[in-house]
């Protein structure tokens, strides 16, 4: 790379998010960190990323959930770095419940951040992509998009519903006849904050130890019986800005232990 490009990461002080950020920045890429929030600890973790990978890290406070905010988040980290080459789309929460009593409020906001979010971003930063002649877009799917689980409903939906957006806007992009991609990254269950809650409510509603509800009942559909790691989804993302994928687009990749093949 002649200048250094810059990816926007939404969702990213923790996680998935974070362990792209990271994957990115030991990449030469400068790193926009974002949360719905405004702590000292987000900015102590975008400072210790920038310090730990040498590279330049910028936090930008915008809430996945608000239309206009997903918008800004692009127009501030163009006017922050000169360029939005990369986009990962990230940010996401879940709920679980039956569909009769799944929250009308919960199904908005799933809606709202694990897919909408991901069409207002994209919405900005493919024009500048096009300009540029450069671009990807990564959206964080799950194994949840491409199957269903039952008392998922939300999430499932705007899963999938982000995988057919990736298809959507790879053909846009194809249509213009720029080098720019965009993909899914499908994970299946990847040990995070969000997953040791769902370890931690497990446990409970087994009775059962750690070990036991991570075997018997986390990776019950991920045939190898590990969980992927953060930075073997980071990895998968750095591979998908490399030129070896520049005709990778409008696809799903699984990092699923093996979940999608049964
Ligand atoms: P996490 O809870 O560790 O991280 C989620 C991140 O999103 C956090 O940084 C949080 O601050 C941010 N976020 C939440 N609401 C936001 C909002 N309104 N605006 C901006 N940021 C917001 O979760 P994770 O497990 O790292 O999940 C990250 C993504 O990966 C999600 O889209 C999730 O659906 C997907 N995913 C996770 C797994 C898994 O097993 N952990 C599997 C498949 C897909």
């Amino acid at each position: 790379m002649s200048k250094k490009r810059t990816a926007v990461i939404t969702g990213s002080t923790s996680g998935i998010g974070l362990g792209i950020a990271r994957a990115l920045a030991e990449n030469g890429y400068n790193i926009v960190v974002n949360s719905f929030s405004d702590t000292s600890e987000d900015r102590a973790i975008t400072a210790d990323l920038a310090s730990k990978h040498g590279s330049t890290a910028e936090y930008i406070q915008a809430d996945m959930s608000d239309a206009g905010q997903c918008r800004a988040l692009i127009a501030n980290a163009m006017e922050k770095f000169g360029s939005v080459d990369v986009l990962v789309n990230n940010a996401g929460i879940q709920h679980v419940a039956k569909i009769e009593e799944f929250p009308a409020e919960k199904w908005d906001a799933i809606i709202a951040i694990n897919l909408s979010s991901a069409f207002h971003t994209s919405a900005a930063a493919i024009p500048l992509m096009k300009e540029a002649g450069w671009g990807r877009i990564i959206n964080i799917a799950s194994a949840h998009g491409l199957t269903a689980s039952p008392f998922k409903s939300a999430y499932i939906a705007a899963k999938h519903g982000v995988v057919g957006l990736s298809k959507t806007i790879a053909l846009e992009f194809a249509e213009a006849r720029v080098n720019a991609t965009c993909n899914a990254i499908c994970p299946g269950y990847v040990l995070t904050p969000l997953m040791e809650a769902q370890i931690a409510d497990q446990m409970k509603v087994h009775n059962m130890g750690r070990d036991d509800v991570i075997e018997k009942v986390m990776l019950l559909r991920q045939p190898t019986r590990q969980f992927a790691t953060v930075d073997q989804i980071g990895g998968t993302a750095v591979f998908l800005c490399s030129d070896a994928a520049a005709q990778i687009t409008g696809t799903s990749i699984s990092v699923d232990g093996g979940w999608t093949a049964l």
